[in-house]
């Protein structure tokens, strides 16, 4: 199983770090000991003193694939989820600042949270997906998917030219604006927006 990660696929986001809007899907991965489930609490890691969240509509990968030709992409995911993509933003920003890899910045153990799953249909409107993150109960990110730089289908034909996607690898499409610090004791929630009109939080992440 391989955790994809796409960084900067928000043009707010990538705004508000500034960063320049990329031409092409920045790609990085985790390992699978990045992974935490089950609502697990998080263990703030001492190495970095600027934890942050970001908040990422998750695909679960249904079948495996290489080259994925865009009219084919759509049918390689039917779930998504909400995964919060943990950076040690000090730490990053050193690797940057060097042109370094990101790995210890962004992969280390239980990096990747990981919520409930959900069918695509029962959560996308118009063909977008829209979830927020609230912290200690209020609203920190909201983000709708209509607003990515590179659509899910793209994000697919894209990784598939690199990496043999495979069932369930996970893809975290990218984080909308407002990341930010967390400290010991937050408590992290992922919402999705149903097409029904109702809301179910999918992700539940206590910092300890
Ligand atoms: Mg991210």
């Amino acid at each position: 199983m391989k955790i994809i990660c796409i960084g900067r696929n928000y043009i707010d986001h990538a705004k508000e770090l500034s960063n320049p809007v990329p031409g092409k899907p920045l790609v990085f991965m985790k390992p699978p000991s990045a992974l935490l489930i089950n609502g697990k609490p998080f263990y703030y890691p001492g190495f970095t003193k600027d934890l942050h969240y970001e908040l990422e509509v998750v695909l679960k990968i249904c079948k495996n694939g290489r080259h994925v030709q865009p009219e084919f992409a759509s049918g390689y995911y039917q779930e998504v989820s909400l995964g919060i993509d943990f950076t040690a933003r000090d730490v990053q920003a050193e690797l940057k600042k060097k042109g370094h890899p990101w790995e210890i910045a962004k992969g280390f153990d239980h990096s990747a949270v990981l919520g409930t799953w959900v069918g695509l249909r029962d959560v996308q409107k118009d063909g977008n997906i829209e979830f927020e993150l609230k912290k200690n109960g209020e609203r920190v990110q909201h983000g709708n998917t209509r607003d990515l730089i590179f659509s899910f289908d793209y994000l697919i034909v894209y990784i598939s030219r690199y990496f043999k996607l495979q069932m369930g690898d996970l893809i975290y499409t990218g984080t909308p604006a407002g990341v930010g610090p967390v400290k010991i004791g937050d408590l992290l929630e992922g919402v999705i927006y149903k097409n029904d009109g109702s809301t179910e939080q999918l992700l539940s992440c206590r910092v300890k």
